[in-house]
C-alpha cells in the first residue's frame, strides 16, 4: 500500500516517571482507579514487564517496532497518567525531564518521530511557560494532559492560562484517558470497569463535555482539542445532546452558549481512531465529522498495532479518505 502511515497517539514515559509511580502507588493517598491502573506497567508480570520495556524505548527498538507494523511515523506522548499523579512541584519537574528526554529521541530520529508535550496543569503558570518552551525552543506539535488532575477538570478557569497559551501557540491539546476521578471511580471498581474499555471513555468524555459547556470555545474560537477512542463515544450523542441541552436553556436549567454544544465539537475537536477498530464506529465517525476530522493512532504498546494497521488498510472506506485518515489530516494538523 502506497499509503504513508502516520499514528498519533503512541506512548512513552521516562524511567523516572515510572519510579515515581512506583512511590505513589506505595503511598496512603494513592488514588483507587491509578492503583488499579498502576499495576499494568509496573506490575512484575511478563505482560507488564513488557509494555514498561517498551514504553522507555524511544531508540531503536522502537523504529524496528514501527518498522515492523508498517508505521512510517509516530507521534509520541507520555502514557497515563503521566505527572499528573504527583503534586505540582514533582510534576513540573519531571514534566520538563520528560519533554527534553522526548525531543532528544525525535532528533535522534526526525523523519519518525514527532512529539507532544507534557505539562503539569497543577501549576498553570508553569504549564504555560512549560509549553511555550516545548513549542518554540524543543519543536513539538502540540500537548497531551490525561483527563483529570487530582479530581480537578480544566472547565475551572484557573486552568485557561494554558488554553490562552494553546490558542496563541496554535498547540493542540490531546485531551487523553484516565481512569475515572476520585468522585466518579467507586461504582467503575468492580468488575474492571475503570479501565480503557469503558471507564477511560466515561472519564474523558465527560472532560470534553465539560470543556464545551463551560464556554471555553466561545473565549478561545481557535482551539483544537483532539480525542481518541473514535471520540470517546461523543459522535454518537451530538443530536441527543444539542436536542437536550435546548431544553435545558428553555427551562433556565443551564446558560445559554453563543452556539449548540455539536457546533463546538465539530470546529474544534478532531478525534482519533486509536483502540477502536470497527467499522461501524468509524462510518458513523465520518458521517457526523467528516473524514477530515479523523486521525489514524495505534496506541502503542497498548494496543494491537497489527491490528489497528489491519483495520484501516481494509476497512471499507475510500482510498482518499484513507489517506487522510492515515496522514494528510496528522499532518496538516500538526504541521509535520
Ligand atoms: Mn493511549
Amino acid at each position: 500500500m502506497g499509503i504513508k502511515r502516520i499514528a498519533v497517539e503512541e506512548a512513552f514515559v521516562t524511567e523516572e516517571i515510572a519510579q515515581e509511580w512506583k512511590k505513589v502507588l506505595a503511598s496512603k493517598f494513592v488514588e483507587p482507579g491509578f492503583q488499579m491502573m498502576g499495576n499494568t506497567i509496573l506490575g512484575d508480570d511478563p505482560g507488564a514487564r513488557m509494555v514498561h520495556s517498551r514504553l522507555v524505548d524511544t531508540g531503536a527498538g522502537r523504529i524496528q517496532q514501527m518498522d515492523a507494523d508498517g508505521i512510517d511515523m509516530a507521534v509520541l506522548s507520555i502514557t497515563s497518567p503521566g505527572v499528573q499523579a504527583f503534586d505540582a512541584v514533582t510534576a513540573t519537574r519531571l514534566a520538563k525531564d520528560a519533554n527534553d528526554a522526548l525531543a532528544k529521541a525525535v532528533q535522534a530520529n526526525p523523519t519518525r518521530l514527532a512529539a507532544l508535550a507534557a505539562v503539569a496543569p497543577h501549576y498553570p503558570q508553569g504549564a504555560v511557560q512549560e509549553l511555550q518552551r516545548a513549542m518554540t525552543s524543543l519543536g513539538m506539535k502540540g500537548f497531551l494532559i490525561n483527563s483529570h488532575t487530582m479530581g480537578e477538570y480544566l472547565d475551572d478557569r484557573k486552568f485557561w492560562p494554558i488554553f490562552e497559551a494553546a490558542e496563541a501557540l496554535d498547540a493542540p491539546l490531546y485531551l487523553h484517558p484516565r481512569e475515572p476521578g476520585p468522585d466518579l471511580v467507586k461504582p467503575f471498581l468492580d468488575y474492571g470497569l475503570y479501565f480503557a474499555g469503558f471507564g477511560f471513555a466515561v472519564e474523558t468524555s465527560l472532560h470534553a463535555m465539560r470543556l464545551i459547556m463551560c464556554g471555553l470555545f466561545d473565549e478561545f474560537p481557535k482551539l483544537k482539542i483532539i480525542l481518541g477512542h473514535m471520540g470517546e463515544g461523543l459522535p454518537f450523542w451530538l443530536q441527543r445532546i444539542d436536542n437536550r441541552y435546548l431544553l435545558q436553556v428553555k427551562i433556565g436549567a443551564v446558560k445559554k452558549m453563543k452556539r449548540l454544544p455539536s457546533d463546538y465539537f465539530l470546529d474544534n475537536f478532531v478525534i482519533t481512531t486509536s483502540g477502536v477498530m470497527s467499522a461501524p464506529a468509524l462510518k458513523l465517525s465520518m458521517e457526523v465529522l467528516g473524514a477530515e476530522r479523523i486521525m489514524f493512532a495505534a496506541d502503542y504498546p497498548y494496543e494491537s498495532v497489527t491490528e489497528g494497521v489491519q483495520f484501516m488498510d481494509t476497512v471499507d472506506i475510500t482510498d482518499a479518505h484513507r489517506q487522510m485518515i492515515y496522514s494528510g489530516n496528522a499532518e496538516k494538523l500538526f504541521k509535520l
